[in-house]
This record gives C-alpha cells, sequence and structure tokens, in this order.
C-alpha cells in the first residue's frame, strides 16, 4: 500500500482572485492543458502569465494510462485556433509560450500543420517571443515533423513519460524507440532548434531503468530535460507505486548534467511546462 502523499507534495490552495489569465483563456475560447490534466502548478503559472496552449481539442485519440485528458471522440479542427492562440499569447503578454495537443491519429499528418500554423502565427503578431512545442510522435511521420521543425519554434519537446520498461502499461499506443527517432530526427534537421523531452518517477521504474532512459536521451541529443514526480489524477489511473524524496530528484539531475544536458528541472512537482522559459535562460 502505497504511503499518504509527502508534505512536499502538499500545495497550499490559494484564492485566486486576480484571475487575468483565466479570462483572457475564456474570451478566446482556449483550452490549457494546466485545466485538462489539472496541474497542480496553476496557481503559480497563471499568476505569473503563463500556461500551455492545448491545441486541437481537448480529446485525446490514445489511451495512457497516466494521463487526465479525455480520451474520443476527436474533435473537427479548428482553422482559427491558431489566430486565437497568437492573440491571447500578445494579450497575455507573454515572453515565452508552450503549445501542445492532444495526439491526433485520425489526422492525416496527426496535427503538424495545426502546430506550424500556430508557431508561424504567433510569430507574426508578437516580437521578441520564444516559443516552445510540446508535440507527440506523429507516429513516426517524418513529413509530418519537417512541418513544426520548418516554422523554426525554438524547443522542440517530445516527453517519453516513463521507462522503456514500463511504456506497455503507461504509454500502450506508443513506441520507446519512436519517441527517441522523433528526437533524434529534430536534431539531424536543424541546428537551431533545442530538444526537450520529460518523465516522471514514481510508477513502478528501478534505478538502472532511469540511468538507461537518462543515457537513451543523451544519446539522441536531447539538449533539455523535466522530471517530476507521478501523481494519480484519480482512482481510475495508473496507482502510483511510490513517492520519491527531493534528495532523489536532485541525485537524478546531477547526473543528467554529467551526461551533458543543457538544462535540467529535477523536482516532484516539475511538469514538462512548469517554468519552461527557464529552459532557455539556464542553458549550460
Ligand atoms: Fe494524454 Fe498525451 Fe497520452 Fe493523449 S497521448 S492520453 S494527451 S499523454
Ligand atoms: Fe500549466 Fe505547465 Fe504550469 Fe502546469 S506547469 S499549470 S501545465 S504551464
Amino acid at each position: 500500500m502505497i504511503e499518504k502523499k509527502p508534505e512536499w507534495l502538499k500545495l497550499k490552495i490559494r484564492d485566486n482572485k486576480n484571475d487575468n489569465t483565466r479570462r483572457i483563456l475564456n474570451k478566446y475560447d482556449l483550452n490549457t492543458v494546466c485545466n485538462e490534466a489539472a496541474c497542480p502548478n496553476q496557481f503559480e503559472c497563471f499568476n505569473r502569465g503563463t500556461a500551455t496552449f492545448l491545441i486541437l481539442g481537448k480529446n485525446c485519440t490514445r489511451n495512457c494510462t497516466f494521463c487526465n485528458i479525455s480520451k474520443y471522440p476527436p474533435e473537427i479542427v479548428n482553422d482559427d485556433e491558431p489566430r486565437l492562440v497568437a492573440m491571447a499569447v500578445k494579450e497575455l503578454k507573454l515572453n515565452h509560450v508552450v503549445i501542445t495537443s492532444v495526439t491526433r491519429d485520425d489526422l492525416e499528418d496527426g496535427g503538424a500543420s495545426q502546430f506550424a500554423n500556430t508557431i508561424l502565427e504567433i510569430k507574426r503578431i508578437n516580437t521578441n517571443i520564444t516559443i516552445e512545442v510540446l508535440i507527440p510522435d506523429f507516429q513516426g511521420n517524418e513529413k509530418a515533423l519537417e512541418k513544426v521543425i520548418d516554422a523554426q519554434p525554438d524547443i522542440i519537446n517530445h516527453n517519453v513519460e516513463t521507462t522503456k520498461e514500463l511504456y506497455s502499461l503507461i504509454r500502450p499506443m506508443a513506441i520507446y524507440n519512436q519517441s527517441l527517432k522523433l528526437l533524434k530526427d529534430i536534431k539531424k534537421s536543424s541546428d537551431t532548434v533545442y530538444t526537450k523531452s520529460g518523465f516522471m518517477l514514481g510508477l513502478g521504474e528501478n534505478d538502472k531503468q532511469v540511468c538507461e532512459l537518462l543515457r537513451d536521451l543523451r544519446d539522441v541529443g536531447c539538449d533539455i530535460l523535466t522530471i517530476g514526480q507521478y501523481l494519480q489524477p484519480s482512482k481510475l489511473h495508473y496507482p502510483i507505486v511510490e513517492y520519491l524524496h527531493p534528495d532523489k530528484f536532485k541525485e537524478y539531475e546531477i547526473k543528467a548534467y554529467k551526461l551533458g544536458f543543457k538544462y535540467v528541472a529535477s523536482n516532484p512537482l516539475v511538469r514538462s511546462s512548469y517554468r519552461a522559459e527557464d529552459g532557455l535562460l539556464n542553458l549550460k
């Protein structure tokens, strides 16, 4: 039986009275992963004026057992969404924006053109902004990936989420080597874009498996890494196997830097997009 949630994971729930971020997101009728995934950092991020936009609808075509995003049916793609996101980014006065999507295996290019259009539209109406996209694997479709790279975001993130051994339990519709190949292909195609990935701890992985995962990510040239504690969104989701102490996260951070990652955020409450701008500001 898993022990009670430790102190370091208990966040004080605070009432966000001056919720300008939420107002702007509602105004443009946009989705955020902050809301859909019930992220524990919402108070802090929204108050700092950052949010992670979720494009291509709210429903995912995959069935990852850890994830709180709704599953099926996929929604009709809104061609105006790139413009709306760009307008919201401007109104929020963001310096760094993160765009992600549900996985759209039903679309021919997996939604890559919507990512590309969103990047281009943000650049068109916003100056001095850095753009990070957190993309799905496009089922290995290299042409789809090229569309995103050609739009020249600053960071392309693709999360491996867990160790190779746990893929069938955690990401049953994804392929570990395909995710690594995608990160490698980005580096092959562009020498300006930074690559980023992330994974969760507490799903039952062991130390050896995590070290192998760190090496695999460095072998494909991954620059930026995030590591956080898995938190079970509901009783229907994959159970938490253990809570790892912050010291263990620090240990992996040190290991990752030794392997050559340029920036590592490793802490129980870290999420892929948590303080994402720090990744660019603090590159080693
Ligand atoms: Fe959630 Fe992404 Fe998996 Fe879809 S592919 S269920 S959004 S983690
Ligand atoms: Fe949103 Fe990311 Fe912040 Fe969570 S960590 S609230 S997903 S921006």
